[in-house]
């Protein structure tokens, strides 16, 4: 049996946070492969190192010198090493960063050493082999996981070491410089590994017990989920349930390796088993969970005899191609179809967008509706469950919110309602309360 474990960012803030990681670590044999996060907040106002190293890059690109910001990053290392009793010395790594950071390394190389060297304090803490991400995990032209190479190399790899720490979030590009997957990717990376070695489980340790019905930060002391399905996690994790990466399921969604969300602070708890399905007849709950986010807007386009236009909805389609947006969301009517997406990549070309698309379709109208948040209300429970529609609108009618939208997947995993940014979080417990009792 051998077990992967990913340790996210708060984790392994500290020396006192490395103590229990280790004291996890060491108390099953088969937790051999571990993927490590740069260290995060020790206290609400602390800042991760990831963005300590964001910070050093933009200093550059302003000309600015990184010694006072780069120094700080020192320190939290030092720091963590020092407190550990570890004889330790990253001197002239932290010389190779900050020399490569000064001469304009890339955004990303840069950002991927909070990872680097929290895994090699975290491997010398241990005992275990350090592997780089970056000879194991490979990225293709275009940016995406080359999955195929990565697999093969990195069994290949894993095969030489009984044990071995590798750090989150990045690989390399094929002409070998370092990518980063998006924020929070070390999730991806655990997931890789898992399916690498042919994990029996993965287990995504982090600082809270398990996946919640609700964020924590809106909703007070929300359940926690004993058993969510792939799909249900990865609409819940890319509708704001930031406790995973949407991403991180497709790695071991293949071969079926069941991921577990663990509380380091906690480990007593059973968090939550995330599987490739559940028997319908342990479906207990009608929702499994709800999550939101806010920043999108809704394109509302009007045309008369919009419904026997052939073509239609792929030009508006098109439009948004040519400015390489993606939609979120796509709910229509008879003479009007709108378009929700996201504004932090809409409002900077919304309006050429907008332009272009009343000059492609010719609409009688086109109106943009900002400051709207989703609230996706999520469960494998409501399928076939008949009411859970009326119970949702009712509730978020009784709590006096305006439903500005609404989209339901065919596959009856989720609804989703658009509503006003300010009414985020009432709509969340107005929802939470009406489902969960
Ligand atoms: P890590 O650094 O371990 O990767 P993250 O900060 O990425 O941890 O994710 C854990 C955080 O996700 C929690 O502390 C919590 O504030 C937040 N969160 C948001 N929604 C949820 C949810 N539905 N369940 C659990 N945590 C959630
Ligand atoms: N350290 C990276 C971040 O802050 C990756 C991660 O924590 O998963 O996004
Ligand atoms: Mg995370």
């Amino acid at each position: 049996m051998v077990k992967v474990l990913k340790f996210g960012g708060s984790s392994l803030a500290d020396a006192e946070q490395f103590k229990k990681v280790a004291a996890i670590i060491k108390a099953e044999p088969e937790r051999r492969y571990v993927v490590a996060s740069a260290p995060g907040k020790r206290f609400l106002d602390d800042i991760k190192v990831t963005d300590m190293l964001y910070d050093c890059y933009k200093l550059v690109k302003a000309n600015q010198p990184i010694d006072d910001a780069f120094k700080l990053i020192e320190d939290r290392y030092n720091g963590i090493i020092k407190d550990l009793g570890m004889k330790l010395w990253l001197q002239p790594e932290f010389d190779r960063i900050k020399n490569a950071i000064v001469h304009h390394a890339g955004r990303d190389y840069i950002a991927s050493r909070g990872e680097y060297l929290n895994s090699m304090v975290l491997a010398g803490y241990l005992g275990y082999d350090f592997i780089d991400a970056e000879d194991g995990i490979f990225f293709k032209e275009n940016g995406t996981l080359d999955e195929e190479k990565t697999n093969e190399e990195l069994t290949a790899i894993l095969a030489n070491h009984e044990h071995a720490v590798i750090p989150g979030f990045y690989g390399v590009m094929p002409n070998g410089t370092i990518k980063t997957f998006s924020r929070g990717g070390s999730d991806i990376t655990g997931s890789i590994v898992a399916r690498a070695i042919k994990a029996d489980i993965y287990e995504n340790w982090t600082d809270v017990s398990g996946m919640l019905m609700a964020d924590p930060r809106c909703v007070e002391n929300p359940k926690v989920i004993e058993t969510i399905t792939y799909a249900e996690l990865r609409e819940l994790s890319y509708m704001g349930a930031t406790v995973m990466h949407e991403d991180a399921i497709f790695p071991v969604r293949e071969m079926g390796i069941p991921i577990n969300i663990r509380n380091t602070n906690a480990p007593e708890d059973n968090g939550t088993m995330i599987v490739p399905s559940v028997e319908s007849n342990k479906v207990d709950t009608i929702i499994t969970g709800v999550a939101g986010k806010k920043g999108f807007s809704v394109i509302c386009i009007e045309k008369d005899m919009m419904n026997s236009e052939v073509g239609f909805g792929r030009t508006v389609l098109e439009v948004l191609e040519n400015h390489n947006l993606c939609f979120e969301h796509l709910p229509s009517g008879i003479d009007t179809m709108s378009v929700v997406v996201n504004d932090a990549d809409f409002l900077k070309n919304k309006d050429a967008i907008i332009n272009d698309i009343q000059r492609r379709t010719k609409a009688d109208s086109i109106t943009v509706n900002g400051g709207i948040a989703l609230i996706a209300v999520v469960g494998r429970g409501m399928a076939g469950s008949k009411g859970t529609a009326g119970r949702l609108f009712k509730a978020i009618a009784e709590g006096d919110i305006n439903i500005r939208m609404i989209d339901q997947g065919s596959s009856e995993l989720n609804i989703i309602v658009g509503i006003d940014e300010e009414d985020y979080v009432k709509a969340l417990n107005a929802i939470y309360h009406e489902f969960v009792k």
